[in-house]
């Protein structure tokens, strides 16, 4: 079994967890959303009283922790208006790439935000362009945008390298004025990197980690491009079967996904190892 060199929490993540736990200490205290993509995260979270409201109107006291996915700036307004403590735990990523996505609007520039457009992380990006952004998730979306004089790009931060690459080479051809403003995060990258050569190197990939979790997601279908590949939220989801003439098994896990996560699925898959 080999886990890959890069894996599991990034530091927005664990900045994010660590701000909310903070927070407890002043109940009540309720994320807007989940604070990350992973279900048991949150659960823990939940008993340490730490709560989760999908909207403003669920509150009438106590503190609300922006998820490192970040959110429009209307949702601060809001906050503030209703007389509520505001924690901030967007990671800075991601606010770089809201502040990016505003700063292209504000010198003029048509801007594109490549992405997915039903990620929370992308909807925040595409509010703080003053939803003047146009998001643009595949290779044809792209074809298909016009030509405009002035191009400003921004990527949600845990999009693939590769489809971030292949998309902005056909965006290329769309204006003669282009500024690009690389906000994939360096984690995703080396998350990306290090499953893909893993990957490369075994006979079948465990993906460990929220099934909402879209950089999990994109770990698994990277590497299921190489090798067989399993994506499992916990280690009570592993079917011995799968090991069947798998003599190296690689193991990765998301950005979202806890270090006992991951623990406990490596321990199961040397269970099942040494029988
Ligand atoms: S994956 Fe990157 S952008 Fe997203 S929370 Fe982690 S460090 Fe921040």
């Amino acid at each position: 079994m080999i886990f890959a060199d890069h894996l599991g929490f990034c530091y927005g993540v664990k900045r994010a967890i660590h701000i909310a736990r903070q927070s407890a200490q002043n109940p009540p205290a309720y994320t807007l959303g989940s604070i990350i993509h992973n279900p048991q995260m949150v659960e823990r979270l939940k008993s340490e009283g730490i709560g989760v409201v999908e909207n403003l109107d669920e509150v009438s006291e106590g503190t609300i922790i922006i998820r490192s996915h970040g959110v429009a700036p209307k949702i601060y307004d809001e906050i503030r208006r209703k007389g509520l403590n505001l924690i901030d735990a967007t990671c800075p990523h991601v606010k770089k790439a809201q502040l990016s996505a505003k700063s292209l609007v504000d010198e003029g520039y048509q801007v594109v935000i490549i992405g997915e457009k039903n990620h929370p992380e992308v909807k925040s990006i595409f509010e703080w362009s003053d939803q003047k952004a146009t998001i643009i998730e595949s290779e044809s979306e792209a074809q298909n945008f016009p030509e405009v004089d002035r191009l400003g790009i921004v990527s949600q931060t845990t999009f693939s390298r590769k489809k971030f690459s292949d998309i902005v080479l056909i965006l290329l051809e769309k204006s003669r004025d282009m500024k690009i403003l690389r906000t994939i995060c360096d984690a995703t990258e080396h998350r990306q990197i290090a499953a893909i050569d893993l990957a490369s190197k075994v006979d079948l990939m465990l993906v460990i980690g929220g099934k909402n979790s879209a950089n999990t997601s994109r770990l698994a279908s990277l590497c299921a491009q190489k090798v067989q590949t399993y994506h499992v939220e916990t280690a009570a989801e592993i079917d011995p079967n799968w090991f069947k003439g798998a003599k190296k098994i690689g193991i990765t896990a998301g950005a979202s996904t806890p270090d006992w996560v991951i623990e406990e699925a490596g321990q199961t898959v040397l269970s099942i190892d040494s029988q």
